[in-house]
C-alpha cells in the first residue's frame, strides 16, 4: 500500500510536547555529568590504539528507547566518525548500544558524553540503515524504534562462540536401522546443531548420540558457515513456471508482485523456485515472512526437505541463544534464508535479494503497540531500499494489494487452479432461519447430517467458529445479569467449563474464577451464553459418541509446538472432527479433510470496522479452501441468517473478484483505503474530562488542507479499558498526511496525564 517514497528530512523529531508522555524520557537527563568511560570486555585489545590516536567529532546516535529524537555524542574511536556504526553509549545512567546515523559538523549541546564504537561488530548495511530511518519516519515513531526492535534488551547480542556441530563421519553405521538411515540421509554435506538434526530426521537425540559413538557422525567446533543447499528437480506447471520466471527476471531491481492463487495452487513451490535461484549464487539473503509463528513448523519442514538445511528462524518465542545466533548470521550474511514473523524485518540484513510475504492479507502483520508498523507495507519499502523484488502471496489478497494490481503498481502473477487438478469445494449456504439448530445448540440438522456422512466414509471434518476470541459470556438466568469486567466497558468471557473454568477480560486480561453464584442476585443459575468451542464440543460428542474429536483454540494451542502436534494428529488420522477458531484457517495442509462447517457465517459482518467484510470474506474463503485438498472433493456448509446477502452469495459461488469489485466500489465514494490514506490519533488517560478536553483542543487546532479531513473526536468502541478512557481522531487524506499530522501535534500542547499516540494506516478502529 505504499505508493511512493517519502521524500523528506532524513530524521524525524517527535513533538517535544509529546516527550512528556513517554515513560522512558523521565529518567533521561542530558545534564547528567559525564561518567568515567567504561569499556566492554571485547574492546580491551583495541584500547591502546584508541588512546594513541583519538579522532574526535560529534555523532548523532539512535538509541533503543522510545525517545523522540536522536542524541548527540562525542565520538571516541581511532578513525574518523562514520555512519552505521554501532556504539556503546550511556543514556542517563544506563549503558546501552546505539547506532550512529549522522555525523554533523557541530552540536548545540554544551557537554557531550562519549560514544565508543563497538569494534568487533561490523557496521550496519547502508540499505538496512536507510530502511530503518524511513520506517520510523513513515509511522511517525521514535527514530530509535527500529533499532530497539532489532537489539536484544538494548544491546547488540554477544557474538556466539563457535558451536559444536555434527558432520558426516567416514563410517557407515551398523546396523543401519531405519532411524539411523534417516539421519544419515539428512546430514548431507552440512553441519548441524544436534537439536536441528534430530528434528529434521524425526528421531530422538539418543539415535544421534549412538551414531557419534560409532563415528558415523563426528562433532566439530565450527564457525558459522553458510549451509550448502541441495537442489531437487521440481517441474512447475505452465502458470507456475511463468510466475517463477517473472520473479527471477526481477532480481536486482525493485518490483512488487502479487502471487495470487487458490490454496494448493503452488504459490510456495513458485517462491521456493526463486529462493533456489538466490541460493545458487554465492551470497544473497531472502526474507520469508509468515503472519503467525504457528505457521513456521510446517514451512520449516517443507523448506528443509527441499533444500537440505534449516533456514534461520526468528520470532518472539525462540530462545535467547537462538536469537543471538540468528542475529549474527543475518548480520554477517551467512544466514541465507530467514523465516520469521514481522519482527524479522528489523534484523541487520547484509545482502538482501528478495522478500516474500506469505498470506499477505493477514491482519496479524500489523503491530498494534508502540511501534505501529504494518509488516507487509514495510516489506515493500524494504525491497525498495534494497532494490529487489518482493512477493506478496495470498489466495485472498488484501484490497490494498488488489488495488495496486489494478492500478498497475504491482505485478499480478496468477496461478491457475489447484496443483494436480484437485477441484474447489462446493459451498452450500445453510439458512439458519429454516434449518434451525436445537435450543442453545449450534449445529443445524443439515450440518449434522453431513457430519454423519463424513463419519461413515472415514473422512475428516472441521467445524469452524469465526468469532474472535471464541468463548461465551456468562449470563444469570434469574436476573439476566451479565458478568462484566470491572475495569473495562466489556463483558468477561468464559474459558474452560464451570468448576475449573475462568472468566477473562479480552481487553485488559482481568481474570477471576468461574463463580458459583450470580454476583448480583446470588442465584446459582448461571449460564454461558453464545457459541464457544467447549459447548460445540459437548454437542458434537453427544451426537457422535464414538468420533475422535479435538479442539483448536487459544486455550489449547499456545505455541508452534502445540500446532505441530495437532497437524501431525490430523495427518495421521487421529482426529475425525476438529473444532477450531481462526487459528486453523491459516496455511495448513490437511489432506483428508473433506467437510468444513462454518457455524457462524454472519459474525463479523455487523461491526463498524471498515475492513470487517473484507476480513470475514478472506477468512471464510480460507477456511473453505481447507476442504478437499487431497484427491477427494470437499464441501463447505456455511450457516447464516441472511443467505440472500450479496456477500454470502459471493462466498457461495467462490466469486472472489466479484466481491472485491463490490467492496472497492463501496469504499471509493468515501475515499476510504485503498483510495485514500488515514492516520488515527488516540487520546487516552484516566481522567475522562481531561481526555475529552485534550481531544477537542486537538480537533480545534487542526487546519483543514485540500484533500484532507478530520473526523472526531469520538469514543473508542470500547471506551474504557483497564480504567483508561480512550478517544479517537481520524485524519483522512488523499495523499500521505504524515507531515501535516506531525506539525499539527507539535502545535498543540497536551495536558499532563493525557497520552497521545499516532497510528498511521490504522487497521482497526
Ligand atoms: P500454495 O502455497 O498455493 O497453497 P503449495 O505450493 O503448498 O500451494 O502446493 C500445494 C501442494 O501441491 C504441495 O504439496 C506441493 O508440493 C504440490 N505441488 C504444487 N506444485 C507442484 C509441482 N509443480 N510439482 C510437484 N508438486 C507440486
Ligand atoms: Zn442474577
Ligand atoms: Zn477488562
Amino acid at each position: 500500500a505504499l505508493g511512493r517514497l517519502f521524500v523528506s528530512r532524513p530524521f524525524f523529531y517527535l513533538n517535544p510536547q509529546l516527550t512528556k508522555l513517554s515513560r522512558t524520557v523521565l529518567w533521561f537527563n542530558s545534564a547528567m555529568p559525564d561518567r568515567e568511560q567504561t569499556t566492554l570486555p571485547f574492546q580491551k585489545e583495541e584500547q591502546p590504539v584508541a588512546k594513541k590516536q583519538k579522532v574526535e567529532g560529534v555523532v548523532k546516535v539512535a538509541v533503543p528507547l522510545f525517545l523522540p529524537k536522536l542524541l548527540d555524542y562525542k565520538w571516541c574511536g581511532n578513525t574518523s566518525p562514520v555512519e552505521n556504526v554501532f556504539v556503546d553509549v550511556e543514556v542517563g545512567k544506563k549503558k546501552m548500544h546505539g547506532l550512529v546515523v549522522d555525523v554533523p559538523t557541530k552540536s548545540e549541546a554544551k557537554k557531550l558524553k562519549r560514544a565508543m564504537p563497538l569494534l568487533d561488530v561490523p557496521p550496519l548495511a547502508p540499505a538496512t540503515s536507510a530502511f530503518w530511518r524511513w520506517a520510523a519516519r513513515y509511522v511517525l515513531s521514535a527514530p530509535g524504534d527500529p533499532l530497539r526492535a532489532s537489539l536484544l534488551k538494548g544491546q547488540v547480542p554477544d557474538k556466539p562462540a563457535p558451536a559444536r556441530r555434527l558432520i558426516k563421519g567416514s563410517i557407515v553405521p551398523k546396523p543401519l536401522t531405519k532411524a539411523r538411515q534417516k539421519v544419515m540421509e539428512r546430514v548431507g554435506e552440512n553441519s548441524w546443531l544436534l537439536a536441528d538434526l534430530a528434528r529434521v530426521a524425526g528421531v530422538s537425540t539418543s539415535v544421534i548420540h549412538g551414531l557419534v559413538k560409532q563415528k558415523a557422525l563426528v562433532w566439530k567446533v565450527l564457525p558459522e558457515v553458510a549451509p550448502t543447499p541441495k537442489f531437487s528437480d521440481v517441474t512447475l506447471n505452465e502458470s507456475q513456471q511463468k510466475a517463477a520466471d517473472a520473479l527471477m527476471a526481477a532480481f536486482g531491481e525493485f518490483q512488487p508482485f502479487v502471487l495470487d492463487g487458490t490454496m494448493g495452487s503452488g504459490k510456495t513451490e513458485v517462491y521456493f523456485e526463486a529462493i533456489e535461484k538466490v541460493l545458487r549464487q554465492k551470497e544473497g539473503q531472502v526474507l520469508l515472512l509468515v503472519p503467525e509463528i504457528s505457521l513456521t513448523p510446517q514451512l520449516l519442514k517443507r523448506f528443509e526437505q527441499r533444500f537440505g538445511f534449516m533456514p534461520e528462524v526468528w520470532h518472539s518465542s525462540i530462545g535467547e541463544a537462538a536469537r543471538r545466533r540468528t542475529w549474527w548470521r543475518v548480520h554477517t550474511g551467512s544466514g541465507r534464508v530467514i523465516l520469521g514473523a514481522r519482527s524479522a524485518l528489523f534484523l541487520p540484513f547484509q545482502s538482501l535479494q528478495m522478500l516474500i510475504v506469505d498470506e499477505e492479507h493477514d491482519a496479524s502483520y500489523k503491530q498494534e503497540d508502540a511501534f505501529r508498523y504494518h509488516g507487509r507495507d514495510m516489506a515493500v519499502a524494504m525491497a525498495r531500499h534494497w532494490q529487489c523484488p518482493v512477493v506478496l502471496a495470498s489466495a485472498t489478497p488484501s484490497l490494498e494489494s488488489w488495488h495496486n494490481v489494478q492500478t498497475g503498481k504491482y505485478t499480478h502473477l496468477k496461478l491457475q487452479g489447484r496443483y494436480g487438478g484437485a477441484v474447489l469445494p462446493e459451498v452450500h449456504l445453510v439458512d439458519l432461519r429454516e434449518d434451525k439448530p436445537g435450543t442453545d445448540r449450534f449445529l443445524s440438522p443439515s450440518l449434522l447430517e453431513a457430519l454423519a456422512e463424513n463419519q461413515e466414509r472415514g473422512e475428516q471434518s472441521l467445524l469452524f467458529l469465526n468469532r474472535r476470541g471464541v468463548a461465551p459470556l456468562l449470563i444469570c438466568r434469574d436476573c439476566g445479569h451479565r458478568h462484566d469486567c470491572p475495569r473495562c466497558d466489556a463483558s468477561l468471557v468464559v474459558h474452560g467449563v464451570a468448576f475449573n473454568g475462568k472468566l477473562v477480560c479480552h481487553h485488559c486480561g482481568f481474570t477471576e474464577m468461574y463463580p458459583d453464584t450470580c454476583s448480583k442476585c446470588g442465584s446459582d443459575k448461571l449460564h454461558p451464553f453464545g457459541p464457544g468451542t467447549r459447548k460445540v464440543l459437548a454437542e458434537v460428542k453427544a451426537a457422535f459418541p464414538s468420533a475422535k474429536v479435538a479442539v483448536a483454540d487459544s486455550d489449547s494451542i499456545s505455541n508452534p509446538a502445540d500446532m505441530g502436534d495437532l497437524v501431525k494428529e490430523l495427518e495421521t488420522d487421529q482426529i475425525d472432527i476438529l473444532i477450531g477458531t481462526q487459528m486453523v484457517a491459516k496455511g495448513h495442509h490437511f489432506p483428508n479433510l473433506t467437510l468444513v462447517g462454518v457455524l457462524d457465517g454472519d459474525m463479523g459482518l455487523a461491526s463498524g470496522d471498515l475492513r470487517a467484510a473484507e476480513r470475514t470474506f478472506q477468512l471464510l474463503m480460507q477456511v473453505s479452501g481447507r476442504a478437499g485438498r487431497g484427491k477427494r472433493p470437499g464441501r463447505v456448509l456455511l450457516q447464516t441468517h441472511q443467505p440472500e446477502h450479496p456477500f454470502m452469495q459471493a462466498l457461495a459461488s467462490l466469486e472472489r473478484d466479484g466481491f472485491y469489485q463490490q467492496e472497492l466500489a463501496a469504499r471509493k465514494p468515501w475515499g476510504d483505503p485503498p483510495f485514500g490514506r488515514q492516520v488515527a490519533v488516540h487520546v487516552s488517560g484516566q481522567d475522562e474530562n481531561r481526555v475529552v478536553h485534550a481531544a477537542q483542543k486537538l480537533a480545534q487546532n487542526f487546519t483543514e488542507k485540500k484533500g484532507m479531513r478530520l473526523l472526531g473526536p469520538a469514543p473508542a468502541v470500547v471506551k474504557r479499558v483497564n480504567d483508561v478512557y480512550r478517544y479517537r481522531l481520524l485524519v483522512k487524506s488523499a495523499t500521505p498526511a504524515q507531515t501535516t499530522v506531525e506539525e499539527w501535534l507539535a502545535n498543540t500542547s497536551i495536558p499532563p496525564g493525557v497520552r497521545v499516540e499516532v497510528d498511521v494506516d490504522p487497521m482497526r478502529m
